[in-house]
């Protein structure tokens, strides 16, 4: 199987993802699938939205070691940190996006024996786990833009829309 990342405008990136109940073989085999993709694509995260499912999943590797992350929460976040971001689904975009500094996560970790376990995180990690962690609530790194901002990129996202 090859998973195919889907770009903006796909409406599948707008959805919000449902939980995942049952932690069994075939989202381990999904996780590991899109931890692929993710680096044949020289991303640093993919949630499960971007390859067209609904369920909440993420990977995301900034250079420390792979995390794999089922039904993730953000269960305390403190600090501003603003870091220019770009999306697998949004070519050629860039927004700096502000988010928490410091964010304290909870989640299924696949690669630590597939327990329930608490990340805490700040700077890249910390942005890329919001990031991704957004995109199972259906939001881009472009709904933070202001409107004039918004209005400066559109012929790009235009583009986008076209291919
Ligand atoms: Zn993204």
């Amino acid at each position: 199987m090859s998973l195919e990342i889907k770009i903006y405008p796909h409406l599948a990136l707008r959805q919000h993802c449902q939980p995942i109940k049952d932690v069994d073989q075939s989202i381990i085999q999904l996780a590991e699938e899109m931890l692929t993709i993710m680096y044949q694509h020289q991303g640093i995260g993919l949630a499960t939205p971007q390859i067209g499912k609904n369920l909440r999943l993420i990977v995301i590797d900034v250079g420390q070691g792979p995390f794999l992350l089922v039904n993730p929460q953000i269960i305390s976040r403190s600090g501003k940190s603003s870091m220019i971001e770009g999306c697998l689904s949004l070519p050629g975009v860039q927004v700096k996006v502000q988010r928490a500094e410091k964010v304290k996560i909870e989640a299924i970790n696949l690669r630590r024996h597939q327990r329930l376990m608490q990340i805490e995180a700040t700077g890249l990690l910390a942005h890329a786990l919001q990031h991704e962690i957004d995109h199972l609530n259906g939001r881009l790194i472009i709904d933070y833009l202001s409107w004039w901002r918004h209005l400066l990129i559109k012929n790009k996202l235009r583009k986008l829309s076209k291919k």
